[in-house]
């Protein structure tokens, strides 16, 4: 019988493991497939908007997020020439807590994701599985049958596909079709905090937005780490070169950024770099008992800082369409992806205006810093409530 079998998810990452605890907590047996033999060890820092919040609620893991969460003040953004601040969210005050309801929270993504996970191993309806690597999927009737790319087949009665943004599921189904690169590359490094000078802000997450460059920094883990992210607008996108060579590149291409940025260039780590990449916006990403979620469905840049928000919205908004449906995969597949499509949507080509935004130089970013510098904090939060008001769960 399929309704013995396991929903099947593909991919532990954040989107996988937060699907898998809602299925458990409605009573629906799950088995992750994750790829990679180690779980949850990308380690960088993640902003999380009030509308995730509801969700944890609802997944039962609040009390454990806020626990490793940091509060920044304010969420702002500089000038990176000019180092003045431009236009900020003022997360910290009553009055964003009062339109809001929930936090604006900058948290280490090992330890959220250690949160989800561990959550996920108390139920009993959860296997997991590590170095299993999804290559094809096959339904018959009423199961969904997997071939991992080591030959062996594991069954289900229905599947997730979270495997990311270069999803093996995504490309079973839609096809070949790479994810669109924006021609900017990023490096990543997390220092302990002893090291980041006094004058640097260390309780705010700061964007610091430059002509074809920018800077996120914030403090994670009760500010002893401090987080850093360097991204930039570069012709040799998948260059693999050595930390001297990038790290020439990297002081051209800040050279007439503010004395802060320089402090925190030299703090960074630079063996690897990422390519920032999205992808259109698709309507459909169910097929008959076969579904998407998170970024192998919609995928990100993170302008709005919503990629991993937007995984964990789909695993809580999927769980309880699944669970109205009864056993009706099918049917809870095209509700969910109706309920979801237009939202994931507007985060992608928002966060591709936002990028365009933040790398503005010349009279363009004095006009963006004139214009945003007048707005007060009800503008601000005005423009953001449509993704900070959450969405509403199917009852
Ligand atoms: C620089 C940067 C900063 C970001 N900042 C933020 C932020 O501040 N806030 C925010 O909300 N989001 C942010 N994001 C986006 C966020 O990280 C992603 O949107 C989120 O992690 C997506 O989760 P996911 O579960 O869909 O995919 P992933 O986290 O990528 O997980 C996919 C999982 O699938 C596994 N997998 C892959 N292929 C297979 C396969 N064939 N078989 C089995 N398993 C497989 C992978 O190993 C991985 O474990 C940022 C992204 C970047 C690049």
């Amino acid at each position: 019988m399929s309704q013995d079998l396991p929903i099947l998810v593909i991919g532990a990452g954040l989107g996988g493991v937060a699907a898998a605890l809602g299925l458990a907590k409605s009573g629906r047996k799950v088995r992750i497939l994750e790829a990679t033999e180690e779980l949850g060890v990308i380690g960088y820092g993640i902003q999380l908007g009030p509308n995730v919040f509801p969700m944890f609620r609802q997944l039962g893991v609040e009390k454990e997020v806020l626990q490793h969460a940091h509060f920044p003040p304010d969420v702002m953004m500089n000038d990176a020439i000019t180092g003045a601040r431009i236009v900020g969210l003022n997360t910290g005050s009553k009055g964003f807590r009062e339109r809001f309801k929930d936090p604006y929270v900058a948290i280490h993504r090992v330890d959220l994701h250690g949160v989800l996970l561990d959550a996920c191993r108390k139920m009993p309806n959860v296997e997991i599985t590590a170095s299993a690597e999804f290559g094809a999927c096959e339904e018959q009737g009423e199961r969904v049958i997997v071939r991992l790319t080591d030959g062996r087949t594991i069954e289900g009665s229905a599947l997730i596909g979270a495997d990311g943004l270069g999803s093996a599921v995504r490309k079973h189904f839609i096809g070949e079709e790479k994810p669109k690169p924006n021609g900017f590359v990023a490096h990543r490094t997390i220092v302990p905090m002893e090291q980041v000078a006094s004058h640097v802000g260390c309780d705010e997450v700061i964007l610091w937005g430059g002509p074809g460059f920018h800077i996120v920094q914030y403090p994670l883990r009760n500010r002893s780490l401090f987080n850093i992210v360097a991204v930039f607008r570069t012709e040799n996108l998948y260059e693999r070169a050595d930390e001297e060579t990038y790290r020439r590149v990297l002081m051209e291409t800040y050279k007439t950024a503010h004395p802060t940025m320089h402090h925190m260039l030299r703090m960074m780590d630079l063996k690897r770099r990422w390519v920032i990449a999205d992808r259109d916006p698709i309507r459909t990403w169910s097929f008959g008992r076969c579904t998407l979620l998170g970024d192998a469905a919609h995928p990100t840049t993170q302008s709005d800082a919503q990629g991993a928000c937007m995984a964990i919205e789909d695993a809580v908004v999927l769980a309880a369409r699944i669970q109205e449906a009864g056993g009706d995969f099918t049917t809870a597949f095209k509700r969910y992806e109706k309920d979801r499509y237009l939202r994931t949507a507007r985060i992608v080509l928002e966060s591709r205006h936002l990028w365009e935004f933040y790398h503005l130089g010349g009279i363009e970013a004095e006009v963006r810093n004139d214009a945003s510098g007048k707005q007060t904090d009800d503008d601000v939060w005005r423009c953001l409530a449509w993704i900070y008001d959450g969405v509403k769960l199917p009852r």
